[in-house]
């Protein structure tokens, strides 16, 4: 492997499993890997702790102080920008209302300072009209990403996007955005590895979240064809790795 690196950032589905499936040479890759490495998450939905298990579940080795979700990054924002004890309006599930509440923030419907927004199956117009009207009386608008599927064990569901653009369409306004392909993510993952992000490699199967944000944050970036993009779709692709990998172990040899 290339030793300008020194760290590495995954991305999960796609590059180290399909749904509970690890894909090939996933172990081996890590049983030869020498340098530090997160695993990097746009999905908000779940806690640290049940990353690592279902991790762990594929025996894949890593610990919580690895996992880096949207919903992390949104509670880092909001813990280094926002007054102490800040009232949230969360339209999220347990993994962000879980990251939200361990930084000391206040979950509320009544007259929240902010409205951050994570994937949440349970969304319906009450929610909307919650987040839409608390944004119009000045809350600022947060989302943790802007996916527009998210992939599952059976298939795919509307992803994170669907929501917060509804809530954008409604409020007239346009949110700020913590996960991939935006930068805070990467900044985040760096400060905590303190090094600096062109020090980093990702390695991501999505182009326009992954891959994009890499580019953007100056990050290298190794597409692996293991999930979503197909070697052709990089023809027509403004956005372009630095690697093409098939399989995680292919970075071995590069
Ligand atoms: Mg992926």
């Amino acid at each position: 492997m290339n030793r300008r690196f020194r760290g590495i950032l995954f991305d999960m589905d796609g590059v180290l499993y399909h749904g509970s499936q690890r894909l090939a040479g996933v172990l081996e890759f890590f049983t030869v890997l020498e340098l530090p490495y997160r695993f990097v998450t746009n999905n908000s939905s779940r806690t640290p702790t049940q990353v690592l298990e279902r991790l762990h579940n594929m025996e894949i080795p890593a610990t919580v102080e690895q996992i880096l979700t949207s919903a992390l990054v949104a509670a880092d924002y909001l813990h280094r920008t926002a007054p102490p004890a800040a009232k949230v309006y969360v339209v999220g599930e347990v993994g962000l209302r879980t990251a939200l509440i361990d930084e000391g923030f206040r979950l509320t419907d009544d007259q929240p300072d902010y409205v951050v927004v994570g994937l949440d199956r349970a969304f319906d117009e009450a929610k909307l009209t919650t987040a839409v009207t608390a944004i119009r009386n000045g809350a600022s608008f947060i989302a943790t990403n802007m996916d527009r599927v998210l992939m599952n064990e059976t298939g795919s569901q509307p992803g994170t996007g669907t929501i917060v653009d509804r809530i954008a369409e409604a409020s007239g306004q346009t949110p700020l955005v913590m996960g991939k392909p935006e930068r805070p993510m990467f900044e985040m993952a760096a400060v905590q590895m303190a090094l600096a992000l062109e020090d980093l490699l990702m390695i991501g199967d999505n182009l326009e979240t992954d891959i994009l944000g890499a580019k953007r944050a100056g990050i290298t970036a190794a597409l692996v064809l293991t999930g979503v993009t197909k070697r052709a779709d990089l023809v027509t692709s403004p956005v372009q790795p630095d690697l093409v990998l098939e399989n995680l172990l292919d970075l071995l040899k590069s």
